[in-house]
């Protein structure tokens, strides 16, 4: 008989009822040690105060109204948003693959707008995950996530990651309209886009008149050190995928855009009946206001050469194991030798939660705010499970 709830998801067998920071607790007490923080959403870890409060005082004044009125705390959010990047205008929804959607509707709109129309192709790579949504899955394109749900939203031309020769031909199509990418890969096992790499797609953009967009739903507000990963590499978008970290676990999410970019979407073009809503622009706000504050970030930073270090002697004591680090600030990935989901699995006895993603990577993804003392601790018990695994190993 089907479980009541759709049997979509493999759960590991124990539940939370309290979070505390980088702390989860399991209904028997448990205190497991949280470097995944619900998948990168948890930036300010669990129960964070100051988002509480944005919360419980909205929740107390006014929950929805409908973006048919003014939303004052959604204003304030877009005003940040465009203060702090390359944006000039912004859009709520409420998760990463809505803002997909919408990343995708208006480069084709853009386009069509210019008398272009024919240009409604996107190129997207290898590896990358924008989401479960029919347009988030034909980006994505893998079998993994496509197979049996065609016929698929058609205009996505898949290459392989790194593939440079077979990028400069595809470019240079006159049905192409943008290059889709995620600055750092996160379920295709925390690969980033070398700085390098990114210029050039800049440049290759600029070269045929394309949109660059940047799918930071995993790897922005603050995870890699910076507001958002691209700034590490000097060049800007023309759109901007936001998701995950900028409601810290309320659901919340944005695309950030050019005013060029977003010519085409005039009133009427597009809409949600939740994005913006206030209770999730009075939490997005709190996040801004803590993670926009060029200390906090520093702080990320220290804090990730400090876990990356101590990662990097992980690597070296467990070689049967693990094979190397990789990522950017908090968003660290452990390649393995041994199978990821087992080193996931013998993190759950020693109490620590990290995530698998693919390419047999185990990622790390606390919440911005761990201590430098958690940051041990959790290395303490990925030595241990780590320990475990070898032993099974031998
Ligand atoms: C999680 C994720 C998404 C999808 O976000 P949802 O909120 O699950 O829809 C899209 N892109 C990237 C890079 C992600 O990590």
């Amino acid at each position: 008989m089907i479980p009541s709830v759709l049997p979509t998801y493999n759960r590991a067998p124990f539940a939370f009822q309290k979070g505390e920071g980088t702390w989860l607790i399991a209904d028997d007490g448990r205190r497991f040690l949280d470097l995944g923080a619900g998948i990168a959403v948890n930036a300010l870890g669990h129960a964070h105060p100051a988002l509480v409060a944005a919360l419980t005082d909205q929740a107390q004044a006014l929950w929805h109204t409908s973006n048919l009125y003014q939303i004052p705390a959604q204003q304030a959010l877009a005003d940040k948003l465009v203060a702090h990047t390359f944006a000039d205008t912004a859009f709520f929804t409420n998760s990463g693959t809505e803002s997909c959607e919408l990343a995708v509707k208006m480069a084709r709109k853009h386009f069509h707008d210019a008398g272009q129309p024919d240009r409604t192709d996107i190129i997207t790579f290898s590896g990358s995950f924008h989401g479960r949504s029919s347009a988030g899955i034909a980006a994505a394109g893998s079998d993994k996530m496509t197979k049996g749900f065609g016929p698929l939203l058609p205009g996505f031309v898949h290459l392989d990651f790194g593939d440079h020769d077979a990028l400069t031909a595809a470019a240079a199509s006159p049905t192409v309209c943008a290059i889709l990418v995620e600055p750092v890969q996160g379920e295709g096992g925390i690969r980033p886009v070398p700085d390098q790499c990114l210029k050039g797609l800049r440049d290759l953009a600029d070269a045929h008149g394309l949109l660059l967009i940047f799918d930071e739903v995993q790897c922005g507000v603050g995870r890699t050190g910076k507001l958002f990963a691209h700034e590490w590499s000097g060049i800007t978008p023309d759109i901007m995928m936001v998701a995950k970290g900028i409601g810290g676990g309320f659901p919340l999410g944005a695309v950030l855009a050019t005013e060029r970019a977003a010519s085409g979407m005039t009133a009427g073009t597009h809409g949600s009946t939740y994005g913006g809503n206030p209770l999730g622009c009075a939490v997005g706000n709190a996040v801004m206001d803590i993670i926009a504050d060029p200390a906090f970030l520093a702080e990320v930073n220290r804090k990730a050469g400090l876990l990356r270090q101590k990662l990097e002697g992980l690597v070296a004591s467990h070689p049967d194991v693990f094979e190397g680090v990789r990522g950017a600030g908090l968003m660290l990935g452990l390649k393995c030798k041994a199978t990821n989901t087992d080193i996931v699995q013998a993190g759950y006895a020693q109490d620590i939660l990290t995530v698998p993603a693919a390419d047999n990577v185990i990622r790390l993804l606390p919440p911005l705010t761990i201590t430098d003392d958690e940051i041990a601790q959790a290395i303490d018990r990925l030595d241990a499970a780590a320990a475990t695994v070898a032993h099974h190993l031998a």
